[in-house]
């Protein structure tokens, strides 16, 4: 059997990194994103630029791929739907649907029994009011959110005066956890109870941005256990088929809550590149083109750490070590807080 094309929607680094797995597995990939820099298509076979509701472009894609995927989770859902009735979107757009929502998404945790902080849906200022319970508390934008991006912390309900916030885009107010720390689980679906499960990853955050990730996370055997159960739910209720990441909270208690998931290839994943004979991006390929699944075998330990606006510009001219793994996202320009490229360490 010949293998399939994939179309893969998004051009950036996890863009970049599909195609490059892909492309080790001889797999054709077609790149389609709405910015004409994307840095996937330094790593596609072929790229189509255009917006993700332009017909004629959408049509393109689908005439040169077998399969499609994404590697972001803020794409229209009718865009996503529309070629899922041509040609297979995997993961199901009905699942990014509940996800890129963030109070659909908290409803569908909490209705498997598995534990999030407490939320509340705001749509106007007075509401406000009746959730103070809620406070220190985020208020996030329900939709389009990213590194923090729509989120504000309310200390008081006083703190809402001093902000601008249009209430119509749609608001949740979520319970501020006291962190103890953070974790992700990646974990590749293939079919009914086919799966593939990396060991829960330990992230730090600065200004809401992941700035490093570790493994092996220093956590309990209850809440590695814990952590693992409820990845492996979530995925198999919604039936996913692709890498999934779980971003999950351990409190001062350590009570351990589901944060948010991605239907995607996550950066805290980046290091299953050098420390897993399968990285997340393979295995996703593997997933979504039906190809054959390879039992998961750990390298090394590792960390990596992300490399943010100029940060990246000492790495350009540096020497590293054989335990060392620097990757260039390629991006045209150097911006604040955009995410310009990593290094993995293994030791
Ligand atoms: P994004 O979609 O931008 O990744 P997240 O909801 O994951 O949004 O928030 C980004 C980071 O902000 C989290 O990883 C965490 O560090 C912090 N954060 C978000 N929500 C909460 C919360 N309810 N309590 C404590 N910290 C939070
Ligand atoms: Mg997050």
């Amino acid at each position: 059997m010949s293998k399939p094309t994939l179309g893969i929607i998004g051009g950036g680094q996890l863009g970049s990194m599909l195609a490059t797995a892909a492309k080790r597995l001889e797999i054709k990939t077609v790149v389609f994103s709405d910015d004409m820099d994307a840095p996937a298509q330094k790593f596609s076979d072929e790229f189509i630029f255009g917006k993700y509701d332009d017909q004629n472009k959408i049509d393109k894609l689908v005439s040169k791929t077998d399969v499609i995927t994404f590697e972001f989770e803020n794409i229209p859902y009718e865009t996503l739907n529309q070629i899922n009735k041509i040609k297979p979107v995997l993961p199901k757009p009905s699942i990014n649907r509940i996800i890129q929502h963030r109070l659909a998404e908290k409803d569908f945790i909490n209705k498997l029994n598995i534990r999030t902080t407490r939320y509340a849906s705001v749509k106007n200022k007075s509401e406000m009011d009746t959730v103070q319970d809620l406070l220190p508390g985020l208020l996030k934008t329900v939709t389009l959110g990213y590194d923090g991006k729509g989120q504000h912390l309310i200390n008081s309900i006083e703190d809402i005066n001093e902000l601008d916030i249009d209430f119509s885009r749609g608001y949740i107010l979520e319970k501020l956890v006291k962190l103890k720390k953070e974790i992700s689980i990646i974990i590749t679906r293939f079919s009914d109870k086919k799966y593939e499960i990396y060991e829960p990853i330990e992230n730090v955050h600065e200004d809401q941005i992941l700035k490093n990730s570790r493994i092996p996370a220093d956590i309990n055997d209850k809440i590695l256990k814990q952590s693992r159960l409820w990845a492996m739910k979530l995925t198999e209720e919604l039936k996913y088929v692709g890498t999934l990441c779980v971003e999950f909270f351990i409190d001062r208690n350590e009570n351990l809550y589901v944060n948010e998931i991605a239907p995607r290839v996550h950066n805290s994943g980046h290091l299953t590149i050098n420390a897993y004979n399968i990285s997340q991006f393979e295995n996703h390929v593997r997933a979504v083109c039906g190809l054959e699944q390879i039992k998961l075998n750990k390298i090394s330990n590792a960390k990596m750490i992300n490399l943010i606006g100029s940060q990246i510009n000492v790495y350009r001219n540096k020497q590293f070590n054989s335990n060392e793994f620097f990757f260039d996202y390629l991006k045209k320009e150097i911006k604040h807080k955009r995410k310009m490229g990593h290094l993995t360490t293994l030791f």
